[in-house]
């Protein structure tokens, strides 16, 4: 009996979700390309571009295996769908269960729904987990995950003999690096005939057209894997926090966009680099510091996610009023090296590793008082791997501390200092890391200092930020920072500094 499948933009995969039991000839699939959710927002060009090829070139693998296959331009996800029905008259459709509240929400008693299958953990798995906690660490949930998966165990002991090897992966950029190429994708047909329909409809874009960086098929996926587990597996882990104005990726697997449309699935990339990993020549800490993004980081965001709900995303903890900076938009309306550096890598690509994203934009965000729910729309609509669930625990939780704590036990703020050690964008810049008064003040550090005292009630009960409270104590200037900092947020704010 002829079956109704949707298939969401993000369960790209044949093994996975409901797919793994549907069949060719008897089942139709549905795809809905959501105009409201296309318009309602000015995105990065590269970001439906990545989404819609892939799944056109996916809804073709699927037309060649002998699917009935459906795609369709709709007003909602959900107006599709009754679509679908009315067309072959089937009123039950199936899919796995969105991965964001918002879908989920919207096609409520249109479809029945499977649990996904898209994630390591259940999210009903990780609640309980969640739930039992004193608090959310992401690190006690990271060794519960080693030990149920089995990855990086010696018996109940974690390999090599410790859990992390953080220390050992946060050098500071190498000077004269040899650097290996970027892995190209050629681009084809159906990606040239998306990029000329997005072009020509009436949508708000913003950023370059793509270039040869992203695939927008399971095979280009899995090259790309396959490239970092030759190229860069091996080095990754040392120089993951590093930035350098010399290569926009360094050693980063590239593989989040395709992970989180399901062009592989996670459970695909750890066998992989366990068995790179068993041919003996890949120091353990790259190999922790990448399975501790797979089966830690990107499960516990994603738990996170389920476990605050919906309503997390209205956090705003610390009342942040500041509307989004010009220069989040434009490059040209900073001088500040690591931020224009950041922007135009955004704009030429909708990507910038976790570091620039944590402790260059959100840092940024929350030092100069961005509203929360702003920086988040932005982080959303500009990154090619941004997704509900990745970016709401991300920015509110993490880079904005919004939530006051509930997922990290103090805020990731940083003066210039830091930036200047892990990258080489200070050199050169208009600004001076070591300075937080005057013309060449830089922005950071200032802010940073100013952050600390406007918050210093709150902070000074916090043991986790004894030695930066410590530091401002010391601190024989601070009037004539707090000072400066009004200068400097104005600057900001119109574009000036
Ligand atoms: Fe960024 Fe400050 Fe360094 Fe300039 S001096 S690159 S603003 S950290």
């Amino acid at each position: 009996m002829k079956r109704l499948i949707y298939i969401g933009f993000d369960q790209l995969h044949r093994d996975f979700g409901v797919l793994k039991e549907a069949k060719p000839g008897e089942d139709v699939i549905i795809f809905v390309e959501s105009q409201r959710v296309l318009k309602s927002r000015t995105w990065h060009l590269q970001r439906l571009w990545f989404m819609i090829s892939a799944v056109k070139h996916f809804a073709k693998e699927l037309e060649v295996e002998g699917f009935e296959v459906l795609y369709l331009k709709s007003e909602t996800t959900k107006s599709g769908i009754l679509e679908a029905k009315a067309k072959f008259g089937i009123d039950e459709v199936i899919a796995a269960e969105p991965h964001s509240f918002g879908l989920l929400e919207e096609l409520k008693g249109v479809i029945n729904f499977q649990p996904s299958n898209f994630f390591l953990t259940d999210k009903t798995e990780f609640i309980k987990w969640a739930g039992l906690q004193k608090n959310l660490l992401m690190e006690n949930f990271y060794r519960t995950q080693r030990k149920r998966l089995g990855i990086l165990m010696d018996g109940d002991k974690p390999a090599g003999g410790a859990w992390n090897f953080d220390k050992e992966n946060r050098l500071a950029p190498p000077k004269n690096y040899d650097y290996p190429p970027y892995l190209e994708h050629e681009r084809d047909l159906i990606d040239e005939e998306v990029l000329s329909e997005l072009k020509s409809a009436d949508l708000k874009l913003w950023g370059a057209d793509p270039d040869t960086t992203w695939a927008t098929t399971r095979s280009g996926a899995l090259e790309q894997l396959s490239y970092f587990l030759t190229k860069h597996f091996a080095t990754f882990g040392p120089y993951e926090d590093a930035m350098v104005k010399e290569n926009w990726a360094f050693h980063h697997s590239l593989l989040s966009p395709y992970l989180n449309i399901g062009l592989i699935h996670a459970s695909e990339v750890i066998e992989a680099v366990r068995n790179r990993y068993q041919k003996g020549d890949i120091p353990i800490e790259s190999c922790e510091g990448f399975i501790r993004q797979v089966i830690g980081w990107r499960e516990y965001i994603n738990g996170v996610y389920w476990f605050f709900g919906d309503e997390y995303r209205k956090n705003n903890h610390f009342n942040l009023d500041r509307p989004l900076l010009p220069l989040f938009t434009d490059a040209s309306k900073t001088k500040m090296a690591c931020v224009s550096q950041q922007i135009s890598d955004i704009h030429e690509r909708a990507w910038v590793h976790h570091i620039p994203r944590l402790m260059v934009l959100s840092n940024l965000a929350l030092l100069s008082g961005v509203k929360p729910n702003e920086f988040l729309a932005w982080m959303r609509e500009m990154f090619i791997d941004a997704a509900d669930w990745v970016m709401v625990p991300n920015v509110i939780g993490m880079g904005m501390h919004s939530d006051g704590g509930k997922m990290m036990t103090k805020p990731y703020v940083s003066g210039g200092s830091y930036i200047s050690k892990m990258s080489n964008y200070c050199k050169g810049c208009a600004y001076n890391p070591k300075e937080r008064i005057g013309e060449t003040a830089c922005p950071f550090t200032n802010l940073y200092w100013n952050f600390l005292a406007e918050h210093e009630d709150e902070f000074k009960s916090n043991h986790r930020m004894f030695q930066q409270m410590g530091g401002l104590r010391r601190l024989k200037d601070l009037p004539e920072v707090r000072a400066e900092s009004k200068r400097i947020l104005k600057g900001l704010s119109e574009g000036q500094i």
